[in-house]
């Protein structure tokens, strides 16, 4: 029996940190079914010149309504991403009440005719999704679910229900439990409730997946509340988009990155994520308080997508505020007050260019994109770009990391991390998610002002051992899966 593909005469990185070799590789079945030498296949590849590694792994992705949106997730895969975490920072889309809307500019999407995790991987199934996902469980819409976005505590009730809503998703295979506590409503919580809540997480050893309280002047005290949330719920820390915001603390992730090593060196289990970009991005009401509106943060932001004003879309705020003759507060005010204010995405440049090269050396760091796939507007680059952007700017030109360990992060760290089994490494048995690279080309393309652009460089993409993407083009074949936390099937 021939193999289904063999690729010839590749350099295999396989994603165990281990230097690359010069190897065949045969897929057959879906699976890795040889590594070294390799027999016929019905298909062969000649990789001269090209890297094969296993699939990329975005650990931070806000794709829950893209798997029913855009089931062939170009934007992902066309970096060679082959697996993602959805469900961040505290947005997933279930629980799911069908018909009930949760919040203005939920970036979890909209819900659908889904109730929990596995009638949501059954409606994702069903589009005939392109890649694999991984789903936390996020508290923003646990707690919409059953508190609604009221300012207050939760009663004993509703947190014994909310505790429900956590445990279902955990036994249904969800990876952890994820937090945003900038956000309403997950802000209106107490510390008390987030361990309450993660502790559903430890008969599965579940992570705790969170964007923290505070990125910024109280950056420390927030990973401070972190640690204690997984140590009091006795499962693993893993700390989102880690960054150090704002001019006045930049500088600062040195400071937070020693606060987790010495925790780690004391036995606690800390991981973390970071993208390759200095500009966050979410939804711009979230960040704004009408009440006290934050110039010196309002010169720094761009509008990504404001379906009231598309003509704002790609600008700053102060470029907006001087064409519309309003005054910078005016200008935040009328849009978010607009009629649709609370869809308005918005792109942020807040981070320093040192601290995204100083995460990226931590051994602990691995890679997410924190990508919100709003295409009708302009989303932030890092949708498109995050994985080729690590391998030719941070890789190649910038020498921070080896390609060996970058790799490693973005494939096996990232599956050990996230329970996803039986994948990130090119080794017989293994699920055939590979992607095919030029090392020396391979490059993000995707900019502020021209977002919706794939990368170059990456040659093939390869779902669980059937050819998705070749060569800037995708086969429409549909091979991704649902994973569950820690299950091999
Ligand atoms: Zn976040």
């Amino acid at each position: 029996m021939p193999a289904d593909l063999t690729f010839r005469n590749v350099t295999v990185v396989d994603g165990s940190g281990s230097p690359g070799v010069s190897a065949d590789v045969a897929v057959t079945d879906g699976r890795i079914s040889a590594v070294g030498e390799a027999g016929a296949g019905a298909r062969e590849v000649d990789g001269r010149g090209m890297v094969l590694c296993p699939g990329f792994v975005d650990t931070h992705s806000h794709d829950d309504g893209a798997f029913i949106r855009y089931p062939g997730m170009e934007f992902k895969l066309a970096q060679g991403v082959t697996s993602e975490v959805s469900g961040n920072c505290g947005f997933s889309t279930m629980p799911n009440e069908p018909g009930r809307t949760y919040m203005g500019g939920d970036i979890s999407g909209p819900g659908s005719n889904w109730t929990d995790l596995e009638s949501y991987f059954a409606a994702c199934m069903e589009r005939g999704p392109a890649i694999n996902n991984a789903m936390l469980v996020g508290h923003n819409r646990v707690r919409a679910h059953v508190v609604g976005l009221d300012k207050r505590l939760a009663s004993a009730g509703e947190l014994s229900e909310m505790r429900g809503h956590v445990a279902r998703a955990m036994e249904q295979g969800a990876v952890g439990f994820s937090t945003g506590l900038i956000y309403e409503p997950g802000r209106y919580s107490d510390t008390a409730e987030l361990v309450a809540l993660a502790s559903e997480c430890r008969p599965f050893a579940g992570l705790y997946a969170t964007h923290m309280r505070n990125e910024g002047d109280k950056l420390l005290e927030a990973v401070e509340e972190a640690r204690l949330v997984a140590r009091e719920a006795g499962i693993g820390l893993h700390i989102s988009h880690h960054k150090s915001a704002g001019k006045r603390n930049w500088g600062r992730v040195k400071d937070s990155l020693a606060m987790v090593d010495a925790a780690n060196a004391a036995g606690e289990d800390i991981t973390l994520d970071v993208y390759p970009y200095t500009a966050g991005s979410g939804p711009m009401w979230q960040y704004v308080n009408l009440d006290r509106i934050d110039l010196e943060w309002a010169e720094n932001v761009m509008i990504a997508s404001c379906p009231d004003s598309h003509e704002f879309e790609g600008k700053m705020l102060p470029e907006i505020a001087t064409r519309q003759e309003w005054s910078l507060e005016e200008t935040v005010r009328e849009i978010v007050t607009s009629p649709r204010g609370k869809e308005v995405i918005c792109i942020q440049f807040i981070i320093e260019e040192a601290d995204i090269e100083t995460n990226l050396r931590h051994p602990k760091m691995l890679i997410g994109s924190d990508g919100i796939p709003e295409l009708r507007g302009r989303p932030h680059p890092r949708l498109f770009g995050t994985m080729p952007r690590i391998l030719g700017r941070y890789v190649r030109e910038r020498g921070v990391l080896s390609l060996e360990e970058a790799i490693k992060r973005m494939t096996s760290q990232s599956c050990e991390r996230f329970g996803l089994a039986e994948r990130g490494l090119v080794k017989p048995g293994y699920w055939a998610d590979l992607v095919l690279f030029d090392p020396a080309t391979v490059r993000d393309v995707a900019t502020y002002q021209d977002p919706n652009q794939e990368p170059v460089g990456i040659a093939m993409v390869v779902v669980n051992g059937q050819v998705a993407y070749e060569d800037g083009r995708h086969t429409g074949v549909a091979a991704g899966r649902m994973l569950r936390y820690r299950r091999a099937d």
